[in-house]
């Protein structure tokens, strides 16, 4: 297994998106809170622009508007005149103020800033609460956005409580169809939890006519966060980010509550790992509708492990996706010849050193990576499927490789946000459409290949 064999000296078509856009997916699964971003109009522009074609709802993301003045003088004023506008006009109960490259680079000391603006404007804290996340572009991916946005809401926002018998989730990028999917297991085996972000109602809202809520009901509430100091455990998917980025590990040791960072439960393996973990955490017996799914996804595995078998696979997009998602290869037999990420994210490459040796030892994980490296490598290996999200579609157009639409952004399918893939259900779902691509691609051409051959049988009899 080799990493990191780039084919170009520059980065071509990254793959990975900014780290402010991770901290506004994340602020979107906080009940009543809006982003404000602390930058030029560009970067809200882009944000929101990936959003609203990812999830089909309105995306509304203030921003400071930094122009040139402000740049050389500094953006304070911009930003508390933001701030007051967003107030008045929202009327949140969180704010997150989330930087930019510019606003890093410049220097700006957000934290007196926002200080000052409360003071200033004479807010109570009860009243409104403002998390400022420092997420330059430069600064990492949309994959350290979100947790660092996570973490630093959990700093900020949790204080000591008493004893709840619930359980925190730290779900990862996620999406709102897999939130939900979440919630049912949850409630299938009765367990209280909070789950934070909870993005299943924010970002795939119901159809409502004309009625148009500035910010949309649903996320995790203030009063959930608050009390996550008092639950039995911390459940985290998410193995890959670092330590001080963790949500769960800041619980664990500003109030001992117990962390599992775990993968997200994508396969047979991780969802096992899931199920296991509630039940143990709990003492509450696995419901007897797991114990059945788990067997109906056995039962799949053996239905399409013989065309699985002919499954090279590109995975590619933010790290704990990848790393669920080739594992999900793996133990269907399908080759994960490209297992591909943006993010800096060495420990994948550990993960699967073992696994890789046995079954492929030509595959590469890729990090800190571009499309025109995955590229060569999906024509280098022989890569029959690709399983990411849209930003690949290059590679489908030009090396007529399939594309399965899975993770974020989706800007040229629908129903992205509903995509369940979690859990054994979500799972077999995901292996389904895995399967049935490779059966539609084999069907597809077999028919010509055959009559090729036998033409040519033929036409060499014929002038022997
Ligand atoms: S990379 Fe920097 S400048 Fe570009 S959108 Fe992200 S934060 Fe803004």
């Amino acid at each position: 297994m080799k990493n990191n064999r780039n084919f170009v000296d520059v980065n071509v078509n990254p793959c990975k998106m900014c780290m402010p856009m991770g901290a506004c997916l994340a602020f979107k699964g906080v009940e009543g809170s809006i982003v404000m971003m602390h930058g030029s109009q560009g970067c809200s522009t882009y944000i929101r622009r990936h959003m609203a074609q990812h999830y089909n709802e309105p995306i509304d993301i203030a921003s400071s508007a930094l122009n040139e003045k402000a740049t050389v003088y500094g953006g304070e004023a911009n930003l508390k005149r933001g701030l007051k506008n967003v107030i008045k006009l929202y009327k949140p109960k969180t704010i997150g103020v989330v930087t930019t490259c510019l606003a890093e680079t410049i220097g700006e000391d957000i934290d007196r800033i926002l200080k000052d603006f409360m003071v200033e404007e004479g807010i109570s804290p009860d009243d409104l609460k403002l998390v400022a996340v420092p997420t330059p572009g430069y600064g990492g991916s949309q994959f350290e956005g979100y947790y660092l946005a996570v973490r630093k809401m959990v700093e900020k926002l949790v204080v000591p409580s008493e004893p709840t018998k619930k359980i925190n989730i730290i779900a990862g990028i996620m999406s709102p169809g897999d939130i939900r999917e979440l919630k049912l297991i949850l409630e299938r085996f009765g367990i209280d939890a909070v789950i934070l972000p909870d993005v299943s109602e924010t970002l795939d809202a119901p159809y409502r006519g004309l009625e148009f809520e500035k910010i949309p009901d649903g996320g995790t509430t203030y009063e959930e966060i608050k009390s996550m100091s008092g639950s039995i455990a911390t459940i985290e998917f998410g193995i890959i980010g670092r330590e001080d980025f963790s949500a769960g590990e800041y619980l664990k040791k500003e109030f001992g509550v117990p962390v599992y960072r775990i993968p997200i439960p994508i396969g047979l393996k991780n969802s096992d790992t899931f199920i296991n973990l509630l039940s143990e955490i709990t003492g509450k017996e696995i419901p007897e509708y797991y114990v059945k799914a788990r067997g109906r996804m056995l039962d799949a595995m053996i239905d399409s492990h013989k065309y699985n078998g002919a499954g090279v696979a590109a995975v590619f997009g933010e790290p704990e996706l990848v790393t669920a998602i080739s594992s999900l290869c793996l133990e269907n037999g399908i080759t994960p010849a490209v297992i591909a990420t943006g993010s800096n994210a060495k420990k994948i490459q550990d993960i699967f050193e073992e696994d890789i040796a046995k079954y492929c030892e030509d595959a590469v994980v890729l990090e800190d990576t571009d499309f025109e490296t995955i590229r060569e490598y999906v024509k280098k290996l022989g890569v029959n499927i690709m399983i990411g999200h849209s930003d690949g579609k290059f590679i489908e157009e030009k090396e007529n490789v399939p594309l399965i639409r899975v993770g974020f952004p989706v800007h040229d399918r629908v129903g992205a946000q509903r995509q369940v893939t979690i859990g054994y259900d979500g799972s077999m779902n995901l292996l389904d459409i895995i399967t049935n691509n490779l059966l539609s691609e084999k069907y597809s051409t077999f028919r010509d290949e055959m009559y090729e051959k036998y033409y040519n049988k033929v036409k060499a009899e014929v002038h022997a």
